[in-house]
């Protein structure tokens, strides 16, 4: 057991957002505390968001002088915060050594969800996305992605308009099961009622299909979406590199053991590229797929960025695309696509720098901002 002056030499406090409630028992334990005081701990900064050990007023005075040491309150520092036309609000977060990601807050009628980011860039290389163009700098660790909860939160709570995070989409930045063991940590800490305490049924994950990974979405008993974005090998191997390791006749198979799994139907994402994945016959192609695998289907419009080399289909044809898959009976849905004016839509996000802050979006009346499968964030789970 560690005496005080072992705890006060502690070198670097441990960023509290990191633990689970075992884990800062564990901790404690070490330096000689009571399991309780984690309990106490996790109590003031989930419940009543209380993050200074001098206001925690259950724990005596030199514990809390103690505690100083060993454990540290710091998210990752927003650097921008913007917000969109519709209310869509983006964060542009400081994940150090010159990083940055981006988290959204999208509001409907009835939820507020927040879509955030798993890694800095993306190895997967999605041709239509912005993240993919960017090599993978960094895994978030679980504090960072905590962390983007909590700035979310704290935002919200100045606001004082008593608006709450409904749900949560692992869809901002990177591949969440690119980086499992940190997602599933951070789901831990967001699901569990001495944490965040969010249903894990508000939670969902989306994967470009790493399938020796999504057991884990079934296990940690949260929704999968999947990036699906082609309606045949050839096409998705064309705009999703994954599809060749991991073909959709798999990657289709794994979808259903979800559901056996979960009894819960799986989001399928769709973009839709202009002359790529857009046509009507794609729509019949997509529904022939998908006609055993229970799952809701996400048409997302492309959303631009510069130099992607693909372009967003006119309304009609989205209308049109949409409409098929209708008739066909699937479960479709297309909603507005939120925050493309400060690009904060599906496959926009990046780090800073690399592009405008802020876009004209007069071309398309699919949402004055525009149409994102799941709701320009919005799942449809
Ligand atoms: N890496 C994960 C989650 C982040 S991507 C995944 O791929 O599922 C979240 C969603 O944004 C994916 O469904 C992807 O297909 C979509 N997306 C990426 N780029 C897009 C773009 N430019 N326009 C519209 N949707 C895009
Ligand atoms: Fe990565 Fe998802 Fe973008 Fe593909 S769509 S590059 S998996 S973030």
């Amino acid at each position: 057991m560690q005496s005080s002056a072992d705890a006060q030499n502690a070198a670097i406090p441990v960023n509290f957002y990191s633990f689970t409630l075992p884990a800062l028992q564990e901790y404690l334990k070490k330096y000689g505390k009571e399991k309780f005081r984690a309990q106490q701990i996790f109590k003031w900064v989930y419940e009543s968001r209380v993050t200074d050990f001098e206001q925690m007023s259950n724990l005596s005075k030199d514990l809390r002088a103690e505690l100083k040491n060993l454990i540290s309150f710091e998210m990752p520092p927003v650097l921008k915060h913007l917000i969109s036309v519709d209310g869509t609000q983006k964060f542009l977060f400081d994940v150090k050594n010159e990083n940055s990601v981006e988290a959204v807050l999208i509001p409907s009628d009835d939820r507020l969800t927040l879509c955030i980011s798993s890694e800095i860039g993306c190895n997967m290389a999605c041709q239509f996305c912005f993240t993919g163009k960017q090599k993978l700098k960094r895994r978030l660790t679980a504090d960072e992605i905590v962390g983007q909860f909590m700035q979310a939160y704290d935002a919200l709570a100045r606001e004082g308009l008593g608006r709450r995070i409904t749900n949560i989409v692992f869809m901002g930045m990177g591949e969440p099961l690119d980086n499992s063991d940190e997602v599933f940590k951070s789901i831990d800490v967001i699901h569990s009622p001495w944490g965040v305490n969010l249903s894990r049924k508000k939670i969902t994950v989306s994967t470009s299909g790493l399938i020796p990974e999504m057991y884990k979405v079934a296990d940690a008993k949260v929704r999968l979406a999947v990036s699906l974005n082609g309606y045949s090998d050839e096409v998705r191997s064309q705009v999703m590199p994954i599809n060749k390791k991991y073909p959709l006749k798999d990657l289709l198979e794994e979808c259903k053991r979800y559901y056996r799994a979960t009894g819960e139907k799986i989001t399928m994402e769709y973009v839709l590229l202009k002359g790529i994945t857009d046509q009507v016959d794609h729509a019949q192609k997509l529904a022939k797929l998908l006609k055993d695998v229970p799952c809701k289907i996400n048409i997302i419009p492309f959303n631009e960025h510069p130099g992607s080399g693909f372009e967003r289909p006119d309304d009609e044809t989205v209308q049109a695309f949409h409409t098929e898959l209708i008739r066909l009976g699937a479960h479709v849905l297309l909603r507005r696509t939120m925050g493309r004016d400060i690009y904060a839509a599906c496959g926009q996000l990046t780090t800073k720098g690399d592009r405008p802050e802020t876009m004209d979006i007069s071309n398309s009346k699919i949402g004055g901002v525009h149409v994102r499968s799941f709701s320009g964030g919005q799942p449809s789970v």
